[in-house]
């Protein structure tokens, strides 16, 4: 019964119109310049008179265009034989339509360049007149699955992404649209040579066995000279051939090594393997406190799809850091998962997707965009750790990927596993009102118990002047090494301090390209925007008055608290683990080995440690500044805070039973401590989704942001107002704004922001901002329009 209704985000998208066809394009947005980047490689005469072209497709291009673009097909490229071949299979008589199926990939003319595009699932429009210019080749790759090109649209639809910018997606390894070149190698012609000697008879013999070989391969098997191999090349006994691609990564196997499972863990992967087993689409939640094998419990899943012959897909919100979990694939089936995110080089990444396309790759671990990978076999996708703010993706295109990735299961028509210790409001609303299944681990695995929490109030127990850490928090760290365990110092700021400040005129360093202080990175001696990346070292004298040795950091970041811990204990082993820029991603997954070895006593670290990491020896875990996150101001801020802190803290005492977590704050009244210190997770959401449900926020009304920016403040004013003036009335929505940013100017750009809002799910919202931005008209190449539906950041 709970798959009756839909998940909250697809209320009024799936399987009803779209309005989106029928409404104008979207504003074009800045920067053609690609265009004019003409490729001079399309074809000269390549065009045709709209009324003479018989067969025509529509094709998904890379333009910011709401619909596809229709081209003629050159007669040689149309499949004549295939749809008779089936047509006369499945019984029918009659010609089959002649066309290209929806999912190829071709290549086709665009102004003056060729670009990849993906036949549409729509019947062309056929133009009155003018003329159409030909498919310019089909390319040699699985064509996408109807079930991604449903998504594709979907997603298109949802997000307000031009059609063909989400097909793109799709296509995000050009060069593995061809077949990829395997290894060189020779084939056995079946000719013998001239002449056999002892070398040429031992070479023959291994021939009719197997009849390609490598070069090298064959001489060493046959334990002769690569020159003997040559000289049977030259009298015509091999021809040149290639060896298929070497496989990613080899296959998994569903049973390579099973753990024995708990009671509870061996439900809930009952549970799952059902869900799995019933191949249609359902959500599941797994939901189970940190430590508790929730990893261990969807393993069971995945074998399960393994089993059955389809493809998994896991997504993980910084799988470039998540080497721990990998390994625990490898050692569950055999061969860790293929991996898919921004640090793959770009041969792997070809190799990768063009073998998922294949079906040779049966298990992906990826990021965000892996969830535009064009598997043929998917039968499961597991989103992990499914609150995390980092799969809401808010650049150029804006996207949740928990929720598409729930989409992506719709159209697949499979399982969708979400997983986490402290879900998302979202989701705990969808299991509330039965649209997810509920699966709960409710204790930790083994020796592993939850740590004790305390608070630390900051106005009773200020730590001394010029220092960050209070004394009972020093006091637990001093413990703690003393017993050779590990601590976690948690504070989510990066850098050395936040503000910079003249002590003498008051100068505060700010971007010059952002609303935004500098922070300082005291390790590279640099002053950086958290925004856009600008840098400076830092000076010795003020620029504003010229004062010299007088700039003084204000508030501490990560590094300013590693130096505090090195005066403290001076003997201890401390890192500091924070996602900074110059880091690569192997170095960051040796430093995260090292805390997991015990190399490290002290760890002082940003949201970077929060995610997933199992370190069995941590029994500390310090919060600096609870506050941080609290006083943020936006509708998930209470939400977020007891998520990453509850997500922090449950780092502590995952294999050693005494551990404990202490939170310094200036607020223990804030509700979000109070559930913290309870560990009273269930009444804390309960809380947040009555107030939601109070004020018709989300998921209960649905939220749209529309950001207009421009380098220049008065254009980009300009148009948000006249966005505003032009919407449409609806006595369902409200619009909001426009207002100045809080991150007012960022790159340079101006930025205003207005904010839609719906009081219930059944407002079709994309379909009211359409409409906003078709009534206000084109925009200037000037100014940008972005559009946030369920904006996370109201920044
Ligand atoms: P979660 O994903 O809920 O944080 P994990 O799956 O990471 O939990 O499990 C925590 C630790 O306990 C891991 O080291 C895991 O290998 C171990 N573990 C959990 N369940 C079992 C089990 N049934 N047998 C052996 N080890 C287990
Ligand atoms: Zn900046």
């Amino acid at each position: 019964m709970f798959m009756t209704k839909k998940p909250f985000f697809e209320a009024n998208l799936f399987g009803e119109t779209h309005a989106a066809d029928f409404l104008p394009a979207l504003p074009r947005r800045a920067g053609r310049k690609s265009a004019a980047r003409a490729g001079k490689a399309a074809a000269k005469a390549d065009n045709i008179a709209a009324d003479e072209a018989a067969d025509l497709v529509s094709v998904l291009v890379p333009v910011p265009q709401a619909e596809a673009y229709s081209y003629a097909v050159p007669a040689a490229f149309m499949p004549r034989e295939t749809p008779a071949k089936t047509a006369a299979a499945a019984g029918n008589i009659g010609p089959a339509p002649l066309s290209l199926p929806a999912g190829t990939v071709v290549r086709v003319p665009l102004g003056r360049r060729l670009v990849a595009g993906v036949i549409a699932d729509r019947a062309p429009q056929k133009p009155a007149a003018g003329r159409l210019r030909f498919v310019d080749k089909i390319f040699d790759c699985p064509p996408l699955s109807s079930e991604l090109m449903q998504f594709i649209r979907f997603f298109a639809d949802y997000t307000m992404t031009p059609i063909g910018m989400a097909a793109r997606m799709v296509l995000a390894a050009p060069a593995a649209l061809e077949p990829l070149p395997g290894l060189p190698a020779l084939r056995w012609t079946g000719a013998m040579p001239a002449k056999l000697t002892e070398a040429r008879r031992r070479v023959l013999a291994l021939l009719p066995e197997q009849p390609i070989w490598t070069r090298s391969g064959l001489a060493h098997a046959a334990g002769v000279s690569a020159a003997v191999i040559d000289t049977l090349a030259e009298q015509g006994v091999f021809a040149r051939a290639h060896l298929p691609p070497e496989p990613v990564v080899p296959a998994p196997e569903a049973d390579y090594a099973a753990p024995v499972l708990t009671q509870k863990q061996a439900e809930a992967a009952e549970a799952l393997r059902r869900a799995v087993r019933r191949q249609q689409f359902g959500v599941s939640l797994l939901e189970g406190v940190t430590g508790s094998g929730k990893t261990e419990v969807y393993f069971e899943a995945v074998a399960e799809a393994l089993r059955q012959k389809r493809q998994v897909l896991v997504l993980l919100p910084e799988i470039a850091l998540t080497r721990q979990v990998l390994a625990r694939f490898e050692k569950r089936f055999g061969v860790p998962p293929a991996e898919w995110h921004s640090g793959l080089g770009p041969k792997k990444r070809e190799m990768t997707w063009r073998q998922i396309a294949e079906g040779r790759v049966r298990i992906v671990a990826g990021a965000r965009s892996a969830l535009f990978l064009p598997f043929t076999e998917l039968g499961l996708i597991i989103v992990d750790e499914e609150h995390d703010p980092a799969y809401k993706q808010e650049e150029r295109i804006f996207y949740n990927a928990r929720d598409m990735a729930v989409a992506r299961g719709r159209s697949a028509n499979i399982a969708v596993i979400l997983s986490s210790a402290t879900p998302a409001v979202e989701t705990c609303v969808n299991v509330l009102q039965g649209r997810y299944r509920h699966v709960i681990l409710p204790s930790r695995f083994g020796a592993g118990v939850l740590p004790h929490i305390g608070i630390v109030d900051m106005r009773q127990t200020p730590p001394e002047k010029g220092s960050f850490l209070s004394a009972p928090v020093k006091a637990a760290m001093a413990q703690t090494l003393q017993k050779n365990e590990q601590s976690l110092l948690f504070l989510n700021r990066r850098g050395y301090a936040p503000l910079t400040l003249c002590r003498i005129c008051g100068h505060r360093f700010s971007c010059p390209d952002c609303t935004a202080w500098l922070v300082e990175h005291r390790r590279q001696g640099q002053l950086v925007c958290h925004y856009c990346g600008f840098h400076r070292p830092v000076p010795e004298a003020c620029p504003e008055c010229g004062t010299l040795d007088h700039l003084v950091p204000v508030g501490p970041g990560v590094e300013r608290i590693a130096e505090e811990v090195k005066r403290l204990f001076p003997q201890a082993r401390a890192l500091v683990l924070s996602a900074d820029t110059g880091r690569t991603i192997e170095h960051r997954r040796a430093e995260l080995e090292a805390v997991v070895s015990g190399a490290v006593d002290i760890i002082i670290g940003t949201q970077l440690v929060a995610k997933g990491h199992h370190f069995p020896k941590m029994t500390f875990v310090g919060v600096v500044d609870a506050d941080i996150g609290l006083n943020k101001g936006d509708l998930r801020a209470a939400e977020r805070s007891f998520q990453l802190l509850s997500q922090v803290t449950g780092r502590a005492g995952r294999a050693i039973a005494q551990s404990r977590g202490l939170i310094q704050t200036w607020q223990p009244q804030h509700p979000v401590i109070k559930a913290l210190a309870a560990g009273d997770g269930q009444a804390f959401i309960r809380r947040e989704i009555e107030e939601r449900a109070l004020y018709s926020l989300p998921p209960f009304g649905q939220m749209a942001a529309i950001i207009v920016s421009a380098e220049n403040r008065e254009a980009a004013e300009h148009y948000a107002r006249l966005l505003r003036r032009k919407a449409p009335e609806s006595a369902a929505i409200m619009l909001l704004g426009p207002a100045e940013a809080p991150l007012a100017r960022r790159q340079k750009r101006w930025r205003f922001r207005l904010l839609v809002q719906a009081d219930s799910r059944s407002v079709h919202i994309q379909a009211f901002v359409r409409a906003a931005l078709a009534a206000a008209g084109p925009v200037s190449a000037a100014v940008r329009v972005q559009v946030d539906i369920d904006p996370q950041s109201f920044l």
